[in-house]
């Protein structure tokens, strides 16, 4: 008996009821992976991608960490893009943020917490960016929440950034970067409306969609 014996059970019992309702259900899926979308995410438990867009296994591509991050000299992020888009030809990349994020909270309070501060550095140079705008927001919670969707759009702008996607779309590649953010309280995901298809766009929907940012939190 290990401490895993219950989850050992529940796969068990998964695989058998698999197999009862679809039974090429694992003969498909073990011949070929071809996903629709590129997912990078946080790490949080409760926001787990197949689910809350109600997909099942082999149509998301994977990646997340703490506080949805990509980041330019991240080898691991930047491999799993690359092979996305150029291995696996997937046309839709979707950066996704939530909100009452653990991740940007800790580069919001500024705290010690360990390796996590500098893993979440970069999160706690757009909150000092935007800090007079932040300030004009009444609520703390809503501060946060705010730097959270700041904080994918930026994430989306490094993808857009990247040495992969300037490639696609050097080549017309039809590559679509989707920003958005999943609201814990309701299961709702929103699009903060960063989609663009070529480089010439990238700063006019940048801007407005960080001036989007604070219309929403400053009444
Ligand atoms: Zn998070």
């Amino acid at each position: 008996m290990t401490s895993l014996t219950k989850l050992l059970e529940r796969n068990k019992n998964w695989a058998k009821k698999v197999s009862k309702e679809k039974p090429d259900f694992f003969d498909k899926l073990s011949q070929q992976q071809k996903p629709d979308y590129l997912w990078i995410g946080c790490s949080d438990s409760r926001v787990s991608e197949n689910q809350i867009v109600d997909l099942p296994a082999g149509k998301i591509f994977v990646h997340r960490n703490i506080a949805n991050q990509f980041l330019q000299g991240d080898m691991n992020s930047n491999s799993v893009l690359q092979y996305a888009v150029e291995t696996l030809n997937i046309n839709h990349i979707i950066l996704c943020g939530h909100y009452s994020c653990g991740g940007v909270l800790t580069a919001f309070e500024d705290s010690y917490n360990g390796l996590v501060d500098h893993w979440v550095e970069n999160i706690n140079i757009i909150k000092c960016e935007y800090q007079e705008s932040l300030d004009k927001i009444k609520e703390i919670n809503d501060q946060v929440n705010a730097l959270c969707e700041l904080n994918v759009i930026y994430q989306v702008r490094n993808i857009y950034s990247s040495d992969v996607v300037r490639r696609a779309w050097a080549s017309d590649s039809n590559l679509y970067i989707h920003g958005l953010i999943y609201k814990l309280t309701d299961g709702n995901l929103i699009d903060l409306n960063i989609s663009i298809t070529n480089q010439k766009d990238l700063n006019n929907v940048f801007k407005n969609a960080v001036n989007a940012v604070f219309d929403r939190y400053i009444k």
